[in-house]
């Protein structure tokens, strides 16, 4: 274990990277006495996924627990006999119910007995993760994406995708504690506050203390990427967007300028607010795209997708992705008065701006 950069107060609003270099494979990094971060290995272009342990008592928290493969056991493994050997992990906490957070939950738990919390509807989400890919699911996001005018063989792909990437967790814990939004927990001698935001998951868990300035974001606010904001087929008019950029406002307008923000992935970083900001106008910029789009004749998602998303050819998993996103926009548009859909007698959705 060592420390790679010392943490030094940002100036107001600009981005720094005090860690430009994250831990490799079997590597923990010290950010502050009694908080160290590591990483684990995701079999997707975002390749990794950050875990940070929080020094609790005579033990370790462990915020998130990564992807539910052989080669995350297997990592784990490596660490809990290397860097890590004699760490007891007292308490797992999982942010959000994605499975690169919650997958090894069960192998974490049951290794090392230690309780599982989450937020309530996170917790309940990642069991509805295991429970799904009946055919009725699977029929209702089918007919989901054709309203949204997704061909047929795009849809197949997409449904692989869903089944392969959710499923990838070990067996829930069959229990867990809960944390809400407002909580106050302390983790060894810190006080965290619980804040939940929805948008990229449904009640997604961060934490922050005050007297260290230190805000572990989750996926709410990442460094140097957009955190996805979808909506699917179990809530087709959800406003995930609209969601997501209210959290995003009361975050900015609750916690310090100068908090060390440790997101769950990238590296971590000063200028809170300005990444706030970049991510907000980004949303902003795609909506501008829709609307220039839709304002000559409606389209659909479909033929939004590469209006919005330009970088391609995109996976499978990528493409279900930019699928959701875009949709997520459209609902946010629509509730926001920007655009009108119409549903024409083939059943396809179009947008049209107002
Ligand atoms: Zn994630």
């Amino acid at each position: 274990m060592h420390v790679k950069a010392p943490a030094i107060q940002s100036l107001a609003g600009i981005l720094r990277y005090p860690w430009e270099t994250p831990p490799g494979p079997n590597e923990v990094v010290e950010l502050r006495p009694g908080v160290l971060w590591l990483r684990q290995v995701l079999p997707f272009q975002l390749n990794h996924v950050n875990i940070y342990l929080l020094t609790d008592g005579d033990g370790w928290t462990m915020i998130d627990s990564g992807f539910g493969n052989e080669e995350t056991i297997a990592a784990w493994t490596a660490l809990f006999d290397g860097p890590l050997k004699n760490f007891n992990i007292t308490r797992l906490i999982v942010t959000h119910s994605h499975p690169d957070h919650v997958g090894l939950a069960g192998w974490i738990v049951e290794r090392f007995k230690c309780p599982l919390v989450m937020s309530q509807v996170e917790y309940l989400q990642s069991a509805y993760h295991q429970m799904r890919g009946t055919d009725e699911r699977k029929e209702a996001q089918r007919l989901f994406f054709r309203r949204h005018g997704m061909d047929e063989s795009l849809t197949d792909k997409l449904l692989g995708r869903g089944q392969d990437y959710l499923k990838r967790v070990s067996t829930l814990p069959a229990s867990y504690r809960r944390i809400s939004h407002g909580d106050e927990i302390s983790i060894g001698t810190r006080r965290f506050k619980v804040i939940t935001g929805g948008g990229h998951a449904l009640d997604q868990v961060m934490l922050y203390c005050a007297a260290d300035k230190l805000f572990l974001s989750a996926d709410q606010v990442l460094s140097k990427i957009s955190p996805n904001v979808s909506v699917w087929a179990v809530e087709p008019d959800q406003n995930s967007l609209g969601e997501y950029l209210a959290s995003l406002a009361s975050l900015t307008t609750t916690l310090p300028y100068d908090a060390l923000v440790l997101p769950g992935h990238g590296v971590p970083f000063y200028g809170l607010k300005t990444r706030i900001k970049q991510l907000a106008d980004h949303h902003e910029e795609r909506c501008g795209m829709i609307a220039t789009a839709c304002r000559e004749a409606p389209k659909t998602s479909a033929e939004l997708v590469p209006v919005v998303f330009h970088k391609y050819p995109l996976d499978a998993h990528q493409t279900g992705f930019a699928a959701g996103e875009l949709i997520a926009h459209i609902n946010y548009m629509l509730n926001e008065g920007r655009l009108v859909a119409q549903q024409q007698s083939d059943g396809i959705l179009r947008f049209l701006s107002t």
